[in-house]
């Protein structure tokens, strides 16, 4: 069994000093169900894997395990194979430091959001595949899954509940070491040791400024504290009373202070967006509208008083933001026409989506920043060449604006979730490109007060396809 940390923030090999483990030697450790190794099967400047690769010994286990709440009553089972308790066991302990957000010699880089990659060889998966998205999705992670077959000689045995997953994310390796940390466990079965009071406590501190406000933090306490009970309920009641200091929400789920809105609510930034985008929307001859990366669907609710448009259709990869989307749009309450005009959808902009054509109009506010670079080239594509919209209207931060607030560092992003911030040059360069390539015609326009030296706070790209292309 074993899990991959990888990154390809450079120097690649940082990841050292992050885990505080060496990439240039293995090292074992003991544990209590065996032993366990750290090595890197990759270390170069450019991209660095360390593994953790853990060696149960079942025979062991058994002989140390008492009766009646061990989980192994068996010689024969999937424990050595299998990503479990163990493993969050092992990862705590090996990783104490980098748990811990600490790094004796690259603090900073412990401190800031960085593209990480893990992998886990064989991840069992009670609940299945929308589970297993449904735990890490609304936290920001984008999955990449494939299913076991229980035995490649006996294809007709099926598959089994195991995956292989890789999961990314650009955040503090931290909070993904952390979500591991009580997620590996909430997808198993068995627990290899007692569940005591001190596991309430274990979650909370582990689970503090996510939890509270992921929309399976009851699954994912129950499983956690393996059904019992009123540990449950216990913890479930202290999350509650957690969940009012967490204001205000965030849609990556584990930032206390939404940085972005507190910034840019100051100067009314993000209604100025959404009205300039509804402004476009309205004056166009358009009926149908996606909103692609709606988040808690803020421009939906203007779209749906535009009475021109037959269609609204909001998509997001987060079910978080469309479930509060659904709520902010009261669409259990709606008459039977608005509710047949809305529709809100779960996807991805990294995929290939027939949902997501034949609209006039796709808008895209404040997503880009918020996805992969190196993964840009799909999201590209989506976008222009198979959704393929007549107009697409997209924003973005301009970085030459951040001067202006003053609570922001210089170097740092409005919002810890974003990947990159772009200069008006930048976006405007990548935009002109992509429209020579896919037959759009653009223009820009600045959104928010604009200073004359570094522009508005906010850019819009206005994309119209060309018939002829
Ligand atoms: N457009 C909204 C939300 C912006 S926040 C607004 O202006 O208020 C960015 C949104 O992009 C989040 O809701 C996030 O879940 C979504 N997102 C991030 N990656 C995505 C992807 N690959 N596919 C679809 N949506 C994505």
């Amino acid at each position: 069994m074993y899990l991959t940390i990888t990154i390809t923030h450079r120097p690649a090999t940082d990841l050292g000093y992050l885990l505080h483990k060496s990439p240039f030697k293995v090292q074992t450790f003991t544990q209590s169900f065996g032993k366990a190794h750290v090595f890197y099967s990759e270390a170069t400047k450019e991209r660095c894997s360390a593994v953790l690769l853990l060696d149960i010994d079942p025979i062991g286990l058994v002989r140390r395990g008492g009766k009646s709440d061990f989980a192994l009553e068996q010689y024969v089972n999937d424990r050595p194979y299998v990503a479990s308790s163990f493993l969050a066991v092992a990862l705590g302990d090996i990783f104490r430091s980098a748990v811990a957000g600490r790094s004796k010699d690259r603090q900073e880089l412990a401190d800031t959001p960085i593209a990480l990659e893990v992998t886990v060889g064989v991840l069992p998966c009670r609940g299945g595949e929308g589970f297993l998205r449904r735990l890490f999705e609304p936290l920001g992670y984008e999955l990449e899954l494939e299913r076991l077959v229980l035995d490649s000689q006996y294809p007709a045995w099926g598959e089994g509940p195991y995956f292989k997953v890789c999961i990314r994310r650009t955040c503090l390796l931290r909070d993904f070491l952390t979500h591991l940390y009580v997620l590996i466990p909430v997808l198993d079965n068995d627990k290899h040791y007692w569940v005591g009071d001190d596991e309430v406590e274990k979650l909370l501190r582990h689970g503090e400024g996510w939890l509270s406000t992921h929309p399976e933090k009851e699954q994912i306490t129950r499983r956690f504290l393996k059904n019992r009970g009123n540990l449950a309920r216990d913890a479930l009641a202290r999350l509650s009373e957690s969940d009012a200091e967490d204001e205000p929400f965030s849609i990556a789920g584990n930032l206390k202070i939404d940085r972005e809105r507190l910034l840019e609510e100051r100067i009314s930034l993000n209604e100025t967006r959404l009205r300039k985008v509804a402004e476009i929307i309205e004056k166009s001859d358009a009926a149908s509208v996606i909103d692609l990366g709606c988040g808690e669907g803020k421009l939906l609710s203007g779209l749906m008083k535009i009475k021109q448009l037959k269609s609204v259709v909001g998509m997001d990869v987060s079910i978080r933001s469309l479930e509060i989307a659904k709520e902010r749009l009261n669409f259990d309450r709606l008459p039977p026409i608005q509710q047949e005009k809305l529709k809100l959808i779960h996807g991805s902009l990294m995929y290939r989506d027939s949902r997501l054509s034949g609209f006039d109009i796709a808008t895209v506010i404040e997503v880009i920043e918020h996805l992969d670079f190196p993964r840009f080239k799909s999201f590209e594509r989506v976008l222009f060449e198979f959704a393929r919209p007549k107009t697409i209207v997209m924003t973005t931060p301009n970085v030459e604006y951040n001067v202006k607030f003053e609570n922001l560092k210089p170097g740092e992003f409005r919002h810890t979730d974003h990947r990159f911030e772009w200069t008006r040059a930048e976006f405007e360069a990548w935009s002109n490109e992509r429209a020579k390539k896919y037959g759009y015609a653009v223009e820009f326009h600045p959104v928010g007060e604009a200073d004359s030296a570094i522009g508005a706070p906010t850019q819009l790209g206005l994309f119209t396809r060309l018939e002829a292309a």
